[in-house]
């Protein structure tokens, strides 16, 4: 009797100066691999780290035959890692996890479980709590989900983390978005498919620190609005016929004056300032429009999204 072969599980690990929180991570998922009722394989994706990442990932490599990895040229930041992970990856199922242990590999039975049987082709997380987050940073993300589940079509979940194991299937569909500009947290939502949500307190990491910082969140969310939603164009459109509206009245209001010989006021202030909110207004109309136009630029270029210049595939020749 043939033996059912063991679905292989991908799991992708886009690392960045992580080499502080590798041993941990590779202890963790070591344990987990023992509980779990399938085959492993880690792609860790070193992202052009400046530390010793790239070291203790040959070392893995060389040890461990689960442990495989891509390094690329230079940072080309999560988003260009998960991508890579995910075209290499050769699983059944294939989870994106961060290396430094706040999203817990303690989940992926549970989660391998849910997705198993095909009623669920994703289990996704989300973080309860954002302690241990400053609270500045706290605020802007929720108002950031708030403003964006009004103005896209995508409905992002609050605290949605990157982590989530899916199915070949869903996959396969991630990769043939194959758009320069990424937010993969919307392209998740994008392809759709059944997804079940997991959901935990919030766990500081286990060692380094965060590659994100305030003004490079606030880029990234910006990466989100232009990518999945076309409401700052309708604004701009919409503000400067608004703003026709308005001029029509003032020029009624001054003709109806003329007529009835009332003169119309004489400022130059309020001139000036009407000048100056219009020129305003056109350059920041002119400014949305470009940021559009300049991602259609980098869309037509057709670059790739990242560069390999090591893989484990050169230990073997060696
Ligand atoms: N990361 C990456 N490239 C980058 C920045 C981050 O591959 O340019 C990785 C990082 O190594 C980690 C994950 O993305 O595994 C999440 O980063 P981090 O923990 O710094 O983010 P936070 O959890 O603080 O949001
Ligand atoms: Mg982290």
């Amino acid at each position: 009797m043939a033996v059912k072969k063991k679905d292989l599980i991908s799991i992708v690990v886009p690392c960045y100066n992580e080499s502080e929180a590798l041993p941990y991570f590779y202890k963790e998922i070591a344990t987990v691999a023992k509980s779990l009722d399938a085959d492993l394989e880690i792609i860790c994706v070193d992202d052009g780290s400046k530390d010793d990442t790239l070291k203790k990932l040959r070392i893995l490599a060389q040890n461990d035959s689960r442990i495989r990895y891509l390094s690329f040229s230079r940072n080309f930041g999560k988003e260009a890692a998960m991508y890579a992970g995910l075209s290499a990856a050769k699983g059944d199922y294939v989870a994106i996890m961060d290396a430094d242990l706040q999203d817990p590999p303690s989940l992926l039975p549970e989660m391998y479980e849910a997705v198993r049987y095909g009623k669920y082709d994703s289990v996704a997380t989300r973080r309860k709590t954002r302690d241990g987050e400053p609270p500045v940073r706290s605020f802007c993300a929720r108002a950031f989900y708030k403003i964006m589940s009004k103005i896209s079509d995508t409905e992002l979940v609050e605290g949605a983390r990157d982590f989530r194991l899916m199915r070949r299937r869903m996959v396969d569909a991630i990769l043939s978005m194959t758009e320069y500009n990424r937010f993969t947290k919307g392209i998740f939502c994008w392809v759709g498919f059944k997804t079940k949500w997991l959901e935990y307190d919030n766990i500081e990491r286990v060692a380094g620190s965060t590659k994100w910082s305030f003004w490079k969140l606030l880029k990234y969310s910006f990466e989100c609005i232009y990518n999945f939603s076309t409401v700052p164009l309708d604004i701009s459109s919409f503000s400067g016929f608004a703003l026709c509206i308005l001029s029509v009245i003032g020029i009624l209001i001054v003709i109806i004056r003329a007529l009835c010989g009332v003169p119309s006021a004489n400022g130059w202030a309020s001139l000036l300032c009407v000048i100056l909110f219009v020129g305003g207004l056109q350059l920041f109309c002119i400014g949305i429009l470009g940021k559009y136009l300049s991602r259609t630029y980098m869309e037509t270029k057709k670059r790739p999204i990242f560069i390999v210049r090591e893989s484990e595939e050169d230990i073997k020749k060696k």
